[in-house]
């Protein structure tokens, strides 16, 4: 392994000008890689097309002089058991300083009350569920360190910085605080998995982070209904970013690439900015997923995703039920699939409390059985894309609570999960030839990623629970 500060990889534009031949030792090199640590991290960001000056580069130039760290962040990752003297723990809703001290193994006497009550370790007070804490323990199981890294990332002088809380012994039997930060280093991490029982399931198996796996509905939001479409044997390959300091991971980023098979279709998404716009992700095509439409009027959260199927009986559209059925706890939030304005808010025969937004052109979307409305919405209000309207409940013509939902065309009701819903945009001149440039380089990664599994005798670590 090489130091720090003397890469073992050329630069981006160096990897640029060498062209063909350099791209596939880079390659090779990674396939190796692949094979080798699949599933938990990967360089992916490395390999570049020999004719591109693209805009993926510049990510890959932040992470090039990165490989070592690469390599230690394996070492650290919270699933490997290479690091018997480094703990990590993820914070979980609603845990206590306790709770997360004890899944460390940190029994110091006189830190709970120190970290509770001293003012230099008032970062401590929030836990952000999601956010990590790592614990450094030495031969005898005494703690060396102590950081809580409350903010993965932040931009400081147009720089990535991490910053955390460091709490050590003082020698004297007490302990002493301070904020810390660091530049933070920016990996991108290749993940896969194939849903057996749930989304999340998957994820958790494949090592994902929760912030990652709901990054991936939201984006795939208007092309899977993630509550009602999810099928055993989905499968998904993700491209992410992490930042991690010293080698340790302490958060993730942005997802820059998706490839999810739901059933037999496949979804792409890449993130991509235009020349003149904010970044967004379309697919291979260089259409915009920020379409018209969500899929599902619930969000997909871990909660939400053991509703299941199977503990209600819900229907789907037929003859006779002209719309959706979420079965979802009373009081779930709903939110509305589309931009558009409040047609009628109130009680209708059957439908209960009832709330119909009218959108753009000739569609209109129905929610019906609210426990509840959003507060002081009313019609004739205009509405966003995901903004909550009411909650669920059992009013009306209902047997338990879930939300009927409708998408009608000209006051004809259609099924949700088979209407051609608008495309929002597309790309175009010389947006659409920069992005198809970056799209043809991620294809490329997918398809690695793909014939690395192929090769006999290397099982990649595939995500099956
Ligand atoms: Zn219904």
């Amino acid at each position: 392994m090489q130091k720090k500060g003397t890469p073992s990889h050329p630069s981006a534009a160096g990897l640029a000008q060498a062209g063909h031949r350099a791209s596939s030792i880079i390659r090779k090199t990674l396939i190796t890689m692949a094979l080798g640590m699949f599933g938990a991290a990967g360089a992916l960001a490395v390999v570049q097309p020999a004719d591109g000056n693209l805009p993926i580069i510049q990510q890959a130039r932040q992470i090039l002089p990165l490989p070592e760290s690469f390599h230690a962040s394996l070492a650290a990752e919270p699933s490997a058991e290479s690091s018997p003297f480094i703990q990590t723990t993820q914070i979980r809703r609603g845990d206590t300083l306790a709770d997360v001290l004890q899944r460390l193994n940190v029994s110091e006497s006189g830190l709970l009350p120190f970290l509770t009550h001293d003012k230099s370790a008032r970062s401590v007070y929030k836990l952000y569920p999601g956010r990590s804490f790592h614990a450094g323990l030495d031969s005898e199981g005494s703690l060396a360190w102590l950081r809580y890294n409350h903010t993965p990332s932040a931009i400081e002088d147009g720089q990535t910085v991490s910053k955390w809380l460091e709490i050590k012994p003082d020698g004297k039997g007490g302990f002493s605080a301070s904020e810390e930060f660091a530049a933070a280093d920016t990996e991108i991490r290749v993940s896969e998995g194939t849903i057996v029982n749930s989304l999340f399931g998957a994820t958790d198996a494949a090592g994902i982070p929760d912030s990652i796996t709901m990054q991936m509905t939201d984006i795939l939001g208007s092309k899977v209904d993630f509550l009602r479409d999810i099928r055993q044997g989905d499968t998904f390959r993700i491209v992410y970013e992490t930042y991690s300091h010293q080698g340790q991971s302490v958060g993730s980023g942005r997802i820059l690439g998706i490839e999810f098979t739901n059933g037999s279709r496949t979804h792409e998404a890449i993130w991509f900015k235009p020349e003149n716009g904010s970044g967004g992700y379309y697919d291979f095509k260089g259409n915009s997923l920020r379409a018209a439409f969500l899929r599902a009027p619930l969000k997909f959260t871990r909660v939400s995703s053991t509703f299941g199927t199977r503990k209600h009986p819900v229907h789907g559209y037929t003859a006779q039920h002209k719309g959706i059925d979420y079965a979802a706890p009373s009081g779930t939030p709903i939110h509305s699939t589309s931009d558009g304005t409040v047609e009628f808010i109130g009680w209708q025969r059957g439908y209960g409390n009832v709330v119909i937004i009218k959108h753009h052109g000739k569609y209109s979307t129905v929610y019906a059985h609210q426990s509840r409305f959003a507060k002081s919405l009313k019609k004739g209000d205009s509405v966003e894309q995901g903004q909550l309207i009411g909650y669920v409940g059992a009013t009306g013509w209902a047997t338990g609570p879930h939300l009927h939902y409708e998408i009608r065309v000209d006051g004809k009701q259609l099924n949700p999960q088979s209407v051609d819903l608008p495309i929002a945009s597309t790309l175009e001149g010389g947006d659409r030839l920069a992005f198809n440039k970056v799209s043809n380089q991620y294809q490329g990664h997918f398809q690695l990623l793909a014939s690395a599994r192929a090769i006999p005798g290397e099982t990649a670590q595939v995500a099956s629970r």
